[in-house]
């Protein structure tokens, strides 16, 4: 397993990221439990992103004319959903907030050739499932997941005809994804989510999505985790069971999580940590290379729900049982 992380990921802006629900630090928040858990242990399997993604890289999925719109603060402030930012100059939104998420992109680039390579990657950032080739909404500016499979594809590390695994668990429809692949077959999309919020219907996203499982607001757990069960394991049978999968992409978002505020789903800290296991373990026992993203997340624990499952996976990649004695999620203190 690898762990993709930046510094340069975390989001601020004077304050104006309290007009908004999102934690934007919890890239660095999660990256330091990781590091206060496994310490040095740590050395050897993470790596950073050498630099953001550029603007001809992104010319891979985004239009030139999207790309020319960014330069528009009130363009941005809408796709952010933070209208007082664009009262800001385009340089300083640029540089504190569009700039992490081109680190966030190539991080998530980064984390898909690991995967190829070890099995497992975890990008500490990105998800950005609601950004489209023309459009950036719902906080998502660049497609990571889109530039991330066109980057395999060109360095041959996927083949043309490999199918890709993609499976969304935000809390939120991935239409993004959904429109970057709406004309190709080779993406398999499930995608379990509250049916009653954000994006709303967007009936060609949702035509576009192989197994559609959307979910009444406030579903519990119990139902929730029911359904990943019986559908996922026999989604992935059946593309394995007719092709190559040479990828699986996970978007992992935390927004499931209980009292969270844009999410509107009920799951246990102990719940999202059982999703992700069972995500992971579902695609791993397949053979399938993974990545996981964190996506959205908008309480205050969700640096801490996103730690515990990247460091229980830590644990079982990395350090078996010799490390389960000081493992500190096996209690409830940290959930
Ligand atoms: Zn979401």
């Amino acid at each position: 397993m690898r762990l993709v992380y930046s510094p340069h990921y975390d989001i601020r802006f004077f304050g104006l990221e309290r007009l908004h629900p999102f934690d934007s630090r919890k890239y660095s928040r999660a990256w330091k439990l990781l590091r206060g858990w496994f310490g040095s242990r740590l050395r050897g399997v993470t790596m950073a992103p050498t630099r953001p993604i550029r603007r001809e890289e992104l010319l891979a999925v985004h239009t030139a004319a999207y790309l020319d719109r960014l330069r528009q603060s009130k363009y941005v402030a809408g796709a952010l959903e933070l209208p007082p930012v664009r009262y800001l100059p385009h340089r300083v939104l640029d540089w504190c907030i569009l700039r992490p998420m081109r680190w966030a992109t190539m991080g998530t680039i980064v984390a898909a050739a690991e995967a190829m390579e070890h099995g497992l990657a975890v990008n500490l950032s990105g998800g950005y499932h609601h950004a489209k080739p023309d459009g950036g909404e719902g906080f998502c500016i660049y497609s990571d997941i889109g530039l991330a499979i066109d980057r395999l594809r060109r360095d041959g590390r996927l083949q043309e005809d490999d199918r890709v695994a993609y499976i969304d668990l935000d809390a939120h429809q991935g239409n993004g994804v959904c429109h970057v692949f709406r004309t190709d077959n080779r993406v398999f999309i499930f995608d379990m989510y509250n049916r009653e919020i954000y994006p709303g219907y967007d009936g060609e996203a949702r035509d576009r999505i192989d197994c559609n499982l959307p979910l009444a607001a406030n579903c519990h757990e119990t139902d929730y985790l029911r359904t990943l069960k019986s559908r996922l394991p026999g989604f992935l049978d059946s593309l394995v069971g007719s092709g190559k999968v040479g990828l699986g992409i996970f978007n992992a978002g935390t927004d499931v999580y209980q009292g969270d505020p844009l999410g509107g789903l009920n799951l246990s800290a102990a719940g999202v940590l059982e999703r992700d296991l069972f995500v992971i373990e579902q695609l791993r026992s397949r053979e399938i290379p993974t990545v996981m993203l964190p996506s959205g997340g908008y309480t205050r624990m969700s640096y801490r729900l996103i730690a515990a499952s990247v460091g229980r996976l830590l644990e079982l990649s990395l350090f078996q049982q010799d490390f389960c004695k000081d493992w500190p999620c096996q209690g409830s203190n940290l959930l």
